[in-house]
């Protein structure tokens, strides 16, 4: 493991700070402001405003007040408002990379594939804007008509997490907006000043005031659930954790709304004894390392055939500890600081609790003695089906091993979790590859590939890892209402 301590540069006092509550930057009601944190430095760097449940309610008042003009917009200016989104966040992705990497310790070099991640929800959804087209046919009875019409479902609330603070944001705002929804955003509490930074480009891209508002709170459970019973909400869309994600879906059930839930994962990684090895590696690489593993597409258990095994693990340490770990906003970090000192404390417990229960250190299995919330990246091998992280969502740069030697076995392993997010698969044996794909409890496959997140494409989950879909025609559909009218002419 390398590391390099230069000078950082930041210039964050552009950027707003306030709620943005029809149109307006206003000051929250829910007392002193909340502090966001460098987690490389550990130093404060911002402050943003701490809504109320009046300020939620006001925020609800605006996208109902935007909210038919909204609806009523021709779908070719949503989409030209949408592709001007783009662009902008394009022309700013730089700073706009500076700004994720600052607030929650991403390398660079991750924040700027997520912008570019980012920016691309709004041009898809600027294409799809004008795509909703709905059904008209006959009756199987022949005495009427069938017409389908897609609506807007209403006023949108998307709550999303600090791991992608900009992508988690537009791959909600931009299909809703193109759907016709006005909505409130409720950044996590971590890394509020993105989804505020994206706010103000909608803004200039000429969203008009009221269709986009952003709210951030300290009282999360209070102000969300206020919002969540005004009967004006119609639609919930959360990424986060399974445990909150089940609150908010008990909160949801009061007004009956429609809910898209982007749940935790525990992604199995299977690597077969006919794969080519060097693929499996840069797969697991960025499987794992992607955004330092605190993503829920993350492989979080590799079960690798016991004739690749040996060579798999030493190859897999290899690179884990030649990574670059240091401040996240240096050009040459591959891997920055976890988010918060209890995502460092959680993840220590779980490599003491695998090691406790006989896994091998291969590299790594501490934290770095220095400022911020660093871990050393890890590779665990023989760890037991009982250990924790072989069972929980790890979220941080971690990777437990075990070897398998039946291909039914490893199935039966990586199906063994209430999750089912996405399930990696390496074999050079296509046919094989898809077989196994279809028995994998899982909504997304990484057949032969380490990454597989891409605005074009479903992304969801089975099981406890979510309901609904996010990107690609699907994605759209989670903001739209189903209107049948039987039609006599
Ligand atoms: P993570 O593990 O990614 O931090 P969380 O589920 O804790 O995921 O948080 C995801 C988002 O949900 C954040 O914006 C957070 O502030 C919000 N959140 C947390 N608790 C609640 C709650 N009780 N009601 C509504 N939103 C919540």
């Amino acid at each position: 493991m390398n590391t390099v301590s230069k000078p950082r540069p930041l210039a964050l006092d552009t950027l707003p700070t306030r709620l943005l509550i029809g149109g307006d930057w206003r000051d929250g009601r829910g007392g002193e402001d909340i502090d966001v944190l460098d987690p490389s430095t550990e130093a404060v760097v911002a402050s943003v405003a701490n809504a109320s449940v009046e300020d939620g309610i006001a925020a609800v008042d605006a996208a109902a007040a935007a909210a038919k003009d909204w609806a009523a917009t021709a779908p070719r200016r949503r989409a030209e408002i949408l592709r001007r989104a783009f662009e902008l966040m394009t022309e700013r992705a730089d700073f706009l990379a500076a700004v994720i990497s600052t607030e929650n310790g991403k390398a660079l070099s991750d924040a700027k594939g997520e912008v570019a991640y980012a920016a691309e929800f709004f041009r898809w959804y600027a294409e799809e804007a004008v795509r909703l087209a709905g059904d008209l046919g006959p009756s199987p009875s022949g005495a009427y008509n069938i017409m389908v019409q897609h609506e807007p479902i209403g006023i949108a609330l998307l709550i999303t997490p600090w791991n992608f603070p900009a992508a988690m944001a537009t791959r909600k705002i931009a299909p809703a907006l193109a759907a016709g929804c006005t909505c409130i955003l409720k950044p996590a509490t971590e890394t509020p000043l993105t989804a505020l930074a994206v706010a103000e480009i909608l803004g200039q891209a000429g969203v008009p005031a009221g269709v986009v508002n952003v709210v951030t709170t300290r009282s999360t459970g209070k102000v969300m659930g206020a919002v969540l019973r005004d009967p004006r909400v119609r639609k919930l869309s959360f990424t986060g954790s399974t445990e909150v994600g089940r609150v908010l879906l008990r909160e949801a059930s009061h007004q009956v709304i429609s809910c898209s839930m982007e749940l935790g994962g525990n992604a199995p990684f299977l690597v077969f004894e006919d794969a080519d090895l060097e693929a499996a590696l840069d797969g697991a690489m960025l499987a794992k390392m992607r955004n330092g593993g605190e993503a829920c597409t993350a492989a979080n258990r590799f079960y690798v055939h016991e004739a690749l095994y040996d060579r798999f693990a030493d190859a897999f340490a290899a690179r884990m500890a030649a990574l670059t770990v240091d401040d996240g906003v240096l050009p040459e970090t591959q891997c920055g600081p976890l988010v918060n000192p209890a995502a460092v404390e959680r993840i220590d417990d779980l490599v003491q609790d695998a090691v406790a229960r006989g896994a091998k250190v291969l590299t790594g299995g501490h934290r770095l003695n220095r400022t911020g919330y660093f871990y050393a990246p890890t590779v665990l091998r023989d760890v037991p089906p009982e250990a924790r992280m072989m069972q929980e969502e790890i979220f941080g740069p971690i990777a437990p091993l075990a070897s398998f030697s039946d291909e039914e076995a490893a199935i039966a392993a990586a199906n063994a979790t209430e999750y089912g997010l996405i399930s990696y698969l390496y074999t050079g044996n296509l046919r094989r590859g898809l077989r196994l794909s279809s028995r994998l409890q899982s909504g997304m496959v990484g057949l032969n590939r380490g990454l597989v997140s891409d605005p074009a494409a479903p992304f969801g989950g089975m099981k406890a890892s979510g309901i609904g879909r996010e990107g690609g025609h699907h994605g759209i559909m989670e903001y739209i209402e189903t209107k049948y009218t039987a039609v006599s002419w």
